[in-house]
């Protein structure tokens, strides 16, 4: 039974389980779900009791199960004082969370140089690169690019940059990308990279909010046919630093399209010709500056607790938050829950789709896999360019055997059809990981039946920008799968689930509550740059003595934990407790609907009524028959309390960049109010105006 993963059948009460059943019949698929015996007979974990015992000793000796996990990195120093020292109650006094604080260790040393020469990987392959078109490919070893980091930490040394200092990097998917963040770690530079979609506003305000007196751009990037103008933005957004009193000294270009320069430009705007605006006051070309530079490089050695770099979160809920996350833990954290949760071994090709702007790729494609000596894909260019099968001709390129990626690009390729995903040899795939959102069981089961052929696991992941790694997640081929749950917590992670009062529910099943962790993980955040209050009080002051995900939770009888959306995406209805989530995958299930956002309004009566938002797919026409269909799955599904009150046609929905629908919006457009508030995060800001155009009197 160990290799057998199956859906537990004990579950039926539960509403996306029945759906789940309901869906499998439809597919024609029995129950069971079979992994390849083979797939994991060599397992890191091979049984449910191992996971018990191992869970177990994490959380009641979490000094014992990391230090096992950290002696294999290399310390300068070893710490001498507590292993984990923290304070999660403000009553108490400050929030604080430290882990090994007095060790003396180096991140970059521990993915490069021990990878290199203690574990013998020099002449491994760290990334296969693959750029927007076919023909473009290269790769890189850990020799390669621990020559290449050295090199560019000298740099950045010789141009004044020490430890403490933050270094802003705007960048596209290229390796200069990775060789940037790790030479900045290694000479304890605080890197804060800003994902490459951004406007010149929002890298202006991170680099403000960062005070970052270097950045490292490209001259362009390209993501299917569309070229981004990264120098133009670059500039921009200096002139606005530059406008708010912050000094920004340099910026150091690379050349990653082929332009000309145009020296000593005025305009901020690259011309027409494909030349690329220039002030050389302080541009300067990455390959340039690498000329004749020593490719050795001495580690500047950090404490543990030093921070590593600063990240933004993606802002679906307001202004963004400066995230810090410290060198020791962080490293341990993204290691262990890389290793075990894709169940990692050395001959694997492991691809995470993710940008490295985000969170998944700092912790998912560089710290976690590197720290393994992981070899790797980063991909530059888009899912459906030329087309929608290029994920999958790139996992046959590669043989990919651990893919990594978020429900909205699954649904985004289920859009497109199977026939792109059978045309591509995938046997070489064992394990399918998601992240980001709840995943909806439509998706869940085509990206297991569809692309994992029925014999892949999935993984699905919850965590946060915060949380630095996974915090619930199973194991492959060991934690029995239920589409739409991230199941059981990872190992040093407590998680439970309190009431609107803070009180924590001791029973198993709960119906509806708030997600929250009862002591710190290595990898968790440390404070909100500059803000430690905001932390405390983001984090800590609404359930006394926990972290606070800001999420709502479920537990069932088998203590599997089911996300069903922000606290936010609560709400009320007339003394109810729904989610939003649950509604939008209850529209989802209907065959014409691409997409759907549910959001509370002001109702008189019901004190909270239900606004949906839907995007038909391709060529389905929305008409008064498809809302009267819409109305009655979410009665079958979950009950008259959830019918609709408004269905409204939505052509696009507002989303960040990183792919996530921003209902603080939506809520907006609801209750018919103008004030939408800070849209700086979102991918594309015409959809509101569109949404408000449609709305229904
Ligand atoms: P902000 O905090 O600025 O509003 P954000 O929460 O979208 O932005 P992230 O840290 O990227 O920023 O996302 C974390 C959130 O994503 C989680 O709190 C949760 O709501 C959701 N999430 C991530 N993974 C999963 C998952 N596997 N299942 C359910 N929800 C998930
Ligand atoms: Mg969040």
């Amino acid at each position: 039974m160990e290799s057998t993963i199956e859906i537990l059948t004990s579950n039926k009460n539960h509403a996306i389980f029945t759906r789940a059943l309901s869906f499998t019949e439809e597919l024609g698929t029995n129950l069971l779900f079979k992994s390849n015996p083979d797939s994991f007979k060599n397992a890191h974990v091979t049984s449910m009791e191992q996971y018990s015992s191992m869970y177990k000793e994490s959380i009641e000796n979490p000094e014992k199960f990391w230090t096992n996990i950290a002696d294999d990195f290399f310390w300068k120093y070893k710490w001498t004082g507590k292993f984990m020292d923290y304070n999660f109650d403000l009553s108490k006094g400050n929030i604080f969370v430290k882990f090994m604080e007095g060790g003396k260790t180096n991140i970059c040393y521990n993915v490069l140089d021990r990878i290199v020469n203690e574990k013998k990987l020099g002449d491994k392959v760290a990334f296969y690169w693959e750029g927007n078109e076919f023909s473009e490919s290269k790769k890189y070893t850990y020799s390669d690019l621990l020559k290449e980091v050295c090199k560019f930490a000298n740099v950045l040394k010789e141009k004044g940059m020490k430890k403490g200092d933050r270094v802003a990097i705007y960048m596209p998917m290229i390796i200069e990308l990775v060789v940037a963040m790790l030479a900045c770690a290694r000479i304890g530079a605080i890197h804060s990279i800003v994902f490459a979609g951004f406007s010149a506003d929002s890298l202006a305000d991170r680099m403000i909010d960062g005070q970052c007196s270097i950045l490292i751009t490209a001259d362009g990037g390209r993501r299917g046919t569309k070229e981004l103008d990264l120098k133009s933005v670059a500039d921009v957004a200096i002139a606005e630093c530059t406008e708010a009193g912050l000094v920004v000294s340099l910026c150091i270009v690379v050349k990653n399209i082929k332009t000309n320069l145009v020296d000593e430009c005025s305009s901020t705007k690259r011309s027409k010709d494909g030349t690329t605006s220039w002030n050389s006051n302080i541009d300067v070309w990455w390959h340039d500056i690498m000329e004749n530079v020593n490719d050795e490089c001495e580690c500047e050695w950090m404490d543990a607790e030093d921070p590593l770099f600063i990240l933004y979160t993606s802002g679906s809920t307001g202004k963004p938050k400066g995230v810090v996350h410290t060198v020791g833990g962080y490293m341990i954290y993204t290691a262990t829950t890389f290793k075990f949760t894709f169940d990692y071994h050395n001959e694997d090709i492991y691809w995470c789709t993710a940008d490295i702007g985000w969170i998944t790729g700092h912790s998912y494609i560089v710290y976690g896999p590197m720290a393994n000596g992981a070899t790797s894909v980063l991909f530059e260019g888009l899912p459906i360019y030329p087309d929608a099968g290029r994920m999958w001709s790139i996992c046959e390129k590669y043989r990919v055997s651990k893919f990594y990626t978020a429900p909205t690009a699954i649904r985004l390729l289920m859009k497109y059809g199977r026939e792109f995903v059978k045309k591509y040899d995938r046997s070489s795939l064992t394990v399918l990981g998601t992240v980001g959102e709840p995943i909806n069981p439509e998706a869940w089961l085509w990206y297991y039946n569809v692309v994992g052929e029925e014999r892949c696991y999935i993984v699905d992941t919850f965590w946060q920008t915060e949380t630095g790694g996974h915090m619930i997640t199973g194991l492959p081929g060991v934690t029995p799968m239920k589409p739409g749950s991230a199941s059981l917590p990872f190992f040093g992670v407590v998680p439970a689930i309190v009431d609107e009062e803070g009180k924590e529910y001791e029973k198993t099943i709960v119906d509806h509550g708030f997600l929250v962790f009862k002591q710190p993980w290595p990898g968790m955040m440390r404070t909100l740059y500059n803000n430690h209050s905001r932390y405390e009080s983001a984090y800590f002051e609404r359930f006394k003595g926990y972290y606070c995900a800001g999420d709502g939770c479920n537990r069932d009888e088998d203590s599997y934990y089911w996300i069903t959306g922000r606290i936010d995406d609560l709400m009320n209805v007339s003394g109810h407790l729904l989610s939003t989530a649950q509604i939008e995958s209850a529209l989802i299930e209907h065959s014409s609907v691409a997409e759907a956002a549910v959001v509370g309004f002001n109702h008189s009566i019901k004190g909270t009524g239900i606004y949906c938002f839907v995007t038909p797919k391709n060529g389905i026409r929305f008409c008064d028959a498809l809302v009267s269909e819409l109305n009655e799955k979410v009665r079958a599904r979950i009950g008259p309390i959830a019918t609709p009150d408004f269905i409204q046609c939505a052509p696009g929905l507002p989303k960040t960049r990183s792919g996530k629908i921003m209902r603080r919006i939506l809520r907006k457009i609801a209750d018919g109010d103008r004030d939408v508030g800070d849209t700086t995060t979102l991918a594309d800001p015409n959809v509101v105006e569109e949404l408000f155009k449609n709305k229904p009197n």
